[in-house]
């Protein structure tokens, strides 16, 4: 009997970790305090809140894929760097996806973004209120990376470099990933004060936009915190390790990775999967 019941709650578990399709199929967040349960990888958002489409600074792109929730915190961030932007007159702050009215794992597109606590936002600064609306899904954000050359290309300004300041300096950010280029890029600039460039973690992909990471706030107990970067300001070494590497010829092959267990959602998560 015992068998049997671990065999059912085993197979429930997978049957969580393995179907995204209840979180998407939300319209609306779940209504309650704020609270962020679980980790930015695997978790679920209560009393989520939709981030205005436009204020000012700011718009977000791509409303049709019906993510620009998140919790409290982060809405009031946006808006804060949205009247940043604007104060510096470094154009117009494109929000991409944030999380959806409940939180929860994606279909496809992202690991995390999960707990509201998440704002992936565009580089290019350049597209117009105008444009944004009319371009729904077919707007497309620019990589400011040439891959190959592994440095920023033609369309890195200073403008980026500031808004990803911006970002930084808040602290509210507990990190915020970039291609390791833009890193580099970052790095080799003179800055009054570094101690930002801490937050700033290199990471693949985040070419053509950056991801803002929030604290868990104050008194969300469900909320599980990464640890925090090692400390300076990550340009040596750390940055350095993602460099592409020539192949060494003698090197002995590859182990093979061994395929992750599936994430397990929070019991509060698989309750809200099932709340209409
Ligand atoms: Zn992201």
């Amino acid at each position: 009997m015992r068998l049997l019941a671990l065999c059912l709650w085993v197979s429930s578990s997978f049957a969580w970790a393995a179907d995204p399709a209840p979180w998407a199929a939300f319209d609306v967040p779940l209504a309650g305090e704020a609270d962020p349960i679980g980790s930015y990888a695997n978790g679920c958002l209560v009393g989520g809140e939709a981030v205005p489409l436009v204020g000012r600074g700011y718009t977000v792109v791509r409303a049709n894929r019906n993510r620009f929730y998140g919790h409290p915190e982060l809405v009031s961030f946006i808006g804060d760097m949205g009247n940043r932007v604007a104060d510096a007159k470094l154009g117009m702050m494109l929000v991409a996806d944030i999380a959806m009215p409940r939180g929860g794992p994606f279909a496809s597109g992202h690991q995390s973004h999960q707990t509201g606590l998440d704002a992936d936002i565009w580089l290019p600064l350049a597209y117009s209120l105008k444009k944004v609306q009319q371009g729904g899904e077919g707007l497309l954000s620019v990589s400011l990376v040439d891959r190959k050359a592994f440095k920023v290309n033609h369309y890195w300004q200073s403008k980026h470099a500031n808004l990803i300041r911006l970002a930084a300096e808040d602290e509210r950010v507990a990190r915020i990933f970039v291609h390791p280029a833009i890193k580099q890029a970052l790095c080799i600039r003179e800055w009054e004060d570094r101690s930002w460039l801490n937050r700033i973690r290199p990471w693949g992909g985040h070419d053509s936009h950056f991801h803002v990471r929030l604290h868990c706030p104050e008194g969300a107990l469900d909320c599980t915190a990464q640890n925090p970067p090692p400390p300076g300001d990550g340009c040596g070494s750390e940055l350095k390790a993602w460099w592409p590497k020539k192949p060494d010829p003698n090197a002995p092959p590859a182990k093979p990775r061994l395929p992750k267990p599936p994430k397990i959602l929070p019991t509060q998560c698989q309750q809200m999967a099932v709340t209409p």
